[in-house]
């Protein structure tokens, strides 16, 4: 062999990775548990393997469990959160379709550009960005579209930290023939969602917020009824990834090659899954009520205050005003750099205007409240503010 195929000696050798370990209260992805990230250490075994096979057979069980739902179609798409997004309307959309997109954040707009991507027609309904769809504002919409399809909302507005209620849109919905798809990402392990008593047809979340596990699956669930209008297609889903009636054989009974799943990502989630079934449902949503109740009544004594809409903000997901005259980035560069604690900034209008603290999962526990307000109490004091630390640490019990 010519020494001109040793291209190795023409590489780089790097020293391997070792990431920080930082306090993940941004918006997603949260801390992982242990068990979880040893899971990811596993032995691979192939995707067909009888013992993979069996191993997704329990994930889909566990996804119902959490999903609260008896749809079969209920499994992990690989990919991201926004490959569920992409997942559900590329499925049940065809070019011409009729769709009403709830916009109050980063995720209603990115459905309906996805939407509009599958040649929907879509109608936005708006609401600032912290403020929640209200329920008549679909109504107005479902009278003035001809023939509704789809209607999509966004449950837990990850960017702005409002909560939507879905029962009476669904109500509203259902009463006008169409279909309810349901951006579940942030809410899922962290707050009710319950697809069956909500009769939702479609719904997608993602395993990096309140799943605790790191980023890469997107669990999804479809209706029977939605089953049907994907397999009655007129066109072929136009995606061959993403197509249902192609995964279906897969992550059905067939077991036929469709693409190689993330071996390790399912070890991962399937942890993740049984961490949540072991803590149970409403314990974890419980956990993740106290802790934004505990972050709230300290950010109070602070001086800060939460700036989506009173009586439907996030527990997972806390939006804090920035007060006036505070260099909000150094304030996260600080949190980052000097406590390892990494939170999010505002996006789109709220550029600027709010901190976005995660308390999701594994994160969201008292001991990294605590950690996250007596940082920023210090961060804000060396800027010359007087804040109330020890009170704020206080009123957390
Ligand atoms: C994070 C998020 C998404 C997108 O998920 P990715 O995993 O980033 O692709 C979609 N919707 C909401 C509400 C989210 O919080």
């Amino acid at each position: 062999m010519s020494s001109s195929y040793n291209m190795v000696a023409h590489m780089h050798i790097f020293a391997a990775f070792t990431p920080p370990e930082r306090l993940l209260m941004g918006p997603g992805p949260s801390n992982v548990a242990p068990s979880v990230l040893k899971s990811m250490a596993n032995p691979l075994v192939g995707h067909l393997d009888p013992v993979f096979v069996k191993m997704m057979d329990e994930i889909k069980t566990m996804l119902r469990g959490a999903f609260l739902t008896k749809n079969d179609m209920t499994f992990p798409v690989s990919g991201t959160g926004s490959a569920g997004m992409e997942f559900c309307f590329v499925n049940l959309i065809e070019p011409g379709d009729e769709v009403i997109v709830g916009v109050n954040g980063v995720f209603g707009t990115r459905m309906a550009e996805v939407a509009t991507r599958c040649g929907a027609i879509v109608t936005k309904v708006e609401a600032p960005w912290g403020q929640i769809i209200e329920a008549q504002q679909i109504a107005d919409a479902l009278k003035k579209v001809t023939r509704p399809k789809l209607v999509a909302i966004v449950h837990a507005e990850t960017s702005t930290g409002a909560l939507t209620p879905v029962p009476e849109i669904s109500k509203l919905v259902h009463d006008a023939g169409a279909m309810l798809l349901l951006d579940a990402v942030t809410s899922l392990g962290g707050c009710p969602v319950l697809l069956d008593e909500w009769n939702v047809d479609a719904v997608y979340s993602g395993t990096q917020k309140c799943l605790s596990c790191p980023p890469g699956l997107a669990p999804v669930s479809l209706s029977s009824r939605a089953m049907e209008v994907a397999r009655t297609r007129k066109n072929k889903v136009q995606s061959w990834y993403l197509d249902v009636n192609l995964l279906a054989s897969y992550w059905g009974e067939e077991r036929v090659y469709h693409h190689t799943a993330p071996i390790t990502m399912n070890y991962a989630l399937h942890e993740a899954l049984r961490l949540v079934a072991e803590e149970g449902l409403e314990v974890r949503w419980k956990r993740h009520e106290q802790a934004s109740r505990a972050l709230k009544a300290g950010l109070e004594v602070m001086g800060l205050k939460i700036a989506s809409q009173e009586g439907h903000q996030l527990w997972q997901l806390n939006a804090v005003a920035i007060p006036e005259g505070v260099d909000e980035a150094n304030v996260r560069k600080r949190m980052l750099t000097d406590f390892n604690i990494e939170i999010g900034a505002g996006l789109g209008p709220l550029k600027g205007k709010i901190w976005r603290i995660g308390l999701m999962g594994e994160t969201a526990r008292i001991p990294n409240v605590k950690t996250v307000l007596s940082a920023l109490g210090q961060i804000l004091n060396d800027a010359g503010r007087k804040t109330d630390t020890d009170g704020a640490l206080q009123a957390v019990q």
